[in-house]
């Protein structure tokens, strides 16, 4: 039996045979094309091709494609679990013609490698062909039709026709299309999972698991224009798509192609973690658990690795619901902890040798699933109980109200589609247009609290002119017409500014001010007319038109003056630390590897910061890396040059862009290292940016990291600081060093030494001091002794419940568990302060753990009136606040619970 390996490779080997080259898959999220949410078909990495505005060095290509198919146009994540043979993830196998061979090969070739080489029975296997359509003044693909009987010897009756559903390709709206034959294979009668449904016929597209599509040869000869004609292309291509996981089922003879061995290790891996077993394909709940869980680890760890990353928004939306489906059929398989992490090195181990980009992110993938799995962990039980209640209320309705599923949304991070998956299962629906509403509602209560300190709130509605802003790169000064202003009352294009309490927002004809965007932001300066001047806080922009926002500092600015607009000077320092932004990618990549993606900037006068992926902190010595590198592009004087250019060109430079960013047709790139524009190949770092730059890495004058620090799963940041901000901060680095040195009485070489020394002796007195305090009975455990003497009985069980000076946990948990043990039978609360941190501590004795009085009950109560959580077990549990005032609040509701609890 062939393995999924070796059919990949078969696949391969017969069409380098027949003169193709192999291409490598390209990412499964593709970086910087955002008309595509993943790549979902082979055909992907060569759309320029078709489209005729990009070449290769080959006519033939071969390859298997990393797809993913959970959004946008194709989405099939609602399969996942209800059919065997559709995926969110799978490899598409394929077979490529650029103007070179073209229906004859294709289909003669498709049907030696299914029928001779893997030797699958001919008499199983059916070929479709377009029927042609009328109404588009599209011919019957007669070609397709003689050459399937042709060159296969299929009967004419196995040869079927269809329309433009199922049989026309088209790449978008207008565009290259053709007509495409598909190979679908019988699977027989007993694979049919329609068979309870009252008049079903198995046939082909006749939506039944009897019949299934498992190869689709397209040929591309047309394209269509934008007035609806479609004429012939002058070089006609072939683009072939084969699922590796359905070819493998076939064939392994596995019923599904989760018996297959792409998924037969997960599954194994699965059921030994949890301690369930798979019984075979989607016989149950249990069954189809184990198939959804180890669908959607391929398809994160996949995405993950290509650069994906969960969150809430876009890709990063679909990623989040995928992991938090099976997070949720993890708990049907009695998984309550993280555990899908745990699966990843099965996938690396399984398809590292297809992938081998897999091996080298394998920690970055495992930090954020298991982090992302903690953190919806934390609400998926109550959100599970929520649900149940949801689903007792619709009983009779059979609806799952918008409010309980926004509510799942909201508070317990539900996606929608999980709520209507879970609804589904029970036979329920959900108000999605109730939901629809409340989430309408939050998007608003959210753009009004955005609106009120942005203006847009008074002029949505109102047009407002135009802004050029070219003098931006060029110019700190220039003369520009005032057209209007903004305040909170409205547009003015009549008038004179004058203060009010909001502020108000000044509309030139031109400006050099750059407006906030691609996380600079946005400058300060003046405008200065001829009766007054206005200070501008910050510039930002509302679609085309850049409002100046500030202040009059003094007299009136008025309609129609010519006006002075200054730019302040910290905006070099902006320049300054955005090319330093560069620089840092730059760095970054060369230290710890393509891995370090940029995930988001902030680029202003003070400093700047940087975000990118990386599964763990950087090393000291890495970030010293990082400083050196900058620092030497710094001192090499290098030219940063900027030019516009059509966005192929300035990919095919290879010119970084940000992930999910828009990009018009023509881009600005900033190149650090070329001499001038046409020397854009020369630069070390290319990248697509609209922000102002120094002309000379020079000017940047250094570059300091002083922060690294995580802020959220897989992603790392990092604060830097150039020129100005520096210069300020050595400043006050030597004042620090210098007042140190006088206190310390020693020179700034012998600081350390001394500090050390101090910390030392410290450590010593603090030593003696515990002793003494021990000798004298001051400390924890006398005190807890103390408190046990005098404290309130309810029948023979003691109760302690007692503020306490601020003391190491470890020592008040030995306080807890000797007065548990002194007293026999005991409920203990001790709660400190320590300045506004509160810390919760409880302990319960078993006896009265039996009456049903639990450590983690009592915190879990009290831990709010202090603005904190926690939680723990019934002997023991511990939570941490903020509000030290509530602190004597919650010790008395500590008391009065237990009360409560042993009383009854
Ligand atoms: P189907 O009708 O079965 O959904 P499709 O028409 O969407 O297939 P194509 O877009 O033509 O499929 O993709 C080419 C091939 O990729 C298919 O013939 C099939 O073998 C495979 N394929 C498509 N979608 C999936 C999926 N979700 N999971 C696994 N394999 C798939
Ligand atoms: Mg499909």
């Amino acid at each position: 039996m062939l393995t999924a390996a070796e059919i990949r490779s078969s696949f391969i080997d017969f069409f380098v045979e027949k003169k193709h080259t192999v291409v490598a898959s390209s990412p499964v999220v593709p970086i910087g094309d955002d008309t595509l949410l993943f790549a979902n078909a082979g055909m992907n990495q060569f759309k320029d091709v078709f489209l005729g505005t990009g070449g290769r060095e080959y006519k033939r290509a071969v390859n298997s494609q990393k797809c993913i198919r959970a959004g946008g146009k194709h989405n099939d994540l609602e399969d996942v679990g209800t059919d065997t043979y559709h995926h969110t993830f799978f490899e598409m196998l394929g077979n490529w013609s650029f103007g070179d061979y073209f229906k004859a090969e294709a289909i003669e070739w498709a049907w030696e490698l299914l029928t001779k080489v893997w030797g699958i029975d001919r008499n199983k296997l059916y070929a479709t062909v377009f029927a042609g359509d009328k109404e588009f003044g599209l011919d019957f693909d007669k070609e397709a039709a003689e050459l399937w009987s042709k060159v296969t010897g299929l009967p004419k009756e196995r040869v079927l026709s269809f329309g433009r559903k199922d049989n026309f390709w088209e790449m978008g709206d207008t565009g290259p299309c053709g007509p495409c034959s598909e190979i679908h294979i019988d699977l027989g009668p007993e694979r049919c999972d329609k068979k309870n449904v009252p008049g079903h016929k198995c046939k082909i597209n006749g939506g039944c698991s009897r019949f299934i599509e498992l190869w689709n040869l397209v040929f591309i000869q047309y394209n269509q224009f934008e007035d609806g004609r479609i004429l012939p292309l002058p070089a006609k291509h072939v683009d072939t798509g084969m699922g590796l996981e359905r070819i493998t089922a076939v064939l392994q003879n596995k019923n599904s192609n989760y018996d297959t061995n792409l998924f037969s290790p997960i599954i194994e891996a699965t059921s030994q973690i949890s301690g369930k077993r798979y019984s075979g394909s989607l016989n149950g709940k249990t069954d189809i658990a184990f198939c959804v869980i180890a669908d959607h680890l391929r398809c994160l760890v996949f995405a993950i690795t290509d650069g994906g990353m969960p969150s809430n928004e876009g890709r990063g939306y679909v990623l989040r619901r995928i992991l938090r489906r099976a997070a949720r059929f993890g708990r049907q398989l009695g998984m309550h902890e993280p555990f899908i992490y745990r699966l990843v090195d099965v996938v690396v181990d399984s398809m590292a040798q297809a992938f081998e980009e897999l091996k080298q992110r394998a920690g970055l993938v495992k930090t954020v699933i298991k982090s992302e799995e903690e953190s919806f962990g934390r609400t998926l039980d109550r959100g599970l109980e929520i649900f149940s209640t949801a689903a007792e209320k619709a009983k009779s309705s059979r609806l799952i109200s918008g409010a309980d599923a926004f509510e799942l949304y909201d508070t317990y991070g539900f996606p929608l589609d999980l709520t209507q998956l879970m609804a589904r299962e029970k036979n329920l629906k959900v108000d999605t247009a109730g939901f629809d509403n409340l989430m309408e509602q939050q998007r608003q209560r959210a753009r009004a609290a955005q609106k009120t300190n942005s203006f847009a709130f008074v002029v949505t509605d109102t047009k407002l002119p135009a802004t050029g802003d070219s003098a931006k790169y060029s110019d700190e000064k220039i003369t520009a017409k005032v057209l209007g202003w903004i305040d909170n009352k409205g547009f003015h294009t009549k008038g004179s500014v004058s203060s009010t309490d909001g502020g108000s927002a000044i509309i030139l004809d031109r400006t050099c001010f750059y407006a906030e965007s691609g996380g600079q932001t946005g400058d300060a300066g003046r405008i200065v007319g001829p009766k007054g001047t206005f200070v501008v806080e910050a510039a930002e922009r509302m679609a085309d038109c850049v409002l100046h926002r500030g202040k009059i500092e003094q007299g009136t600015i008025n309609i129609g003056d010519e006006a002075e607009a200054i730019v302040d000077a910290s905006r070099r320092e902006s320049k300054k630390n955005h090319t330093a932004t560069h620089l840092l990618q730059y760095a970054l990549r060369q230290v710890v590897g393509e891995i370090a993606h940029q995930q988001g900037s902030l680029v202003c006068p003070e400093y700047l910061r940087f975000d990118f992926t990386s599964s763990r902190a950087l090393k000291p010595q890495e970030i010293k890396e990082v400083e050196r590198l900058v620092n030497e592009k710094i001192a090499q004087a290098l030219p940063v040059t900027s030019a516009t250019l059509p966005i192929k060109e300035a990919k095919k430079l290879g010119a970084m862009a940000i992930f999910n960013e828009k990009y018009g047709d023509t881009v600005r790139v900033i190149a650090v290292g070329a001499s001038d524009e046409n020397h854009l190949s020369e630069a070390f770092s290319k990248e697509f940016c609209g922000g102002t730059h120094v002309a000379n890495t020079a000017g940047l004058g250094g570059f300091k990291i002083i922060r690294e620090e995580s802020i959220s799963a897989g992603v790392r940041r990092i604060t830097a600081l150039t020129g100005k901000g520096l210069a300020e901060h050595y400043k006050k680095n030597s004042e620090i060093i210098e007042k140190l040195s006088q206190t310390l009485k020693v020179p700034p070489e012998g600081i350390c030494e001394r500090v050390n020394k101090i910390i030392e002796d410290n450590k010593n007195l603090n030593k003696q001091l515990k002793n003494a305090s021990k000798q004298s009975g001051t400390d924890i455990l006398s005190k807890a002794r103390q408190l046990l003497e005098n404290c309130e009985k309810i029948g023979s069980s003691s109760i302690v419940v007692s503020s306490i000076d601020s003391a190491p946990v470890e020592e008040i948990r030995d306080a807890i568990d000797m007065i548990k043990k002194k007293a026999g039978s005991a409920a203990v609360v001790f709660g400190l302060s320590d300045g506004d941190k509160v810390v919760l501590l409880a302990g319960v004795s078993d006896d009265l753990i039996q009456k049903g009085l639990k450590a983690g009950d009592i915190v879990s109560q009290i831990a709010p009136i202090v603005g904190g959580a926690g939680g723990g077990k019934p002997q023991m549990a511990q939570a941490g606040g903020r509000k030290s005032e509530n602190l004597p609040q919650a010790l008395q509701r500590a008391i009065e619970f237990i009360r409560q609890k042993l009383r009854k």
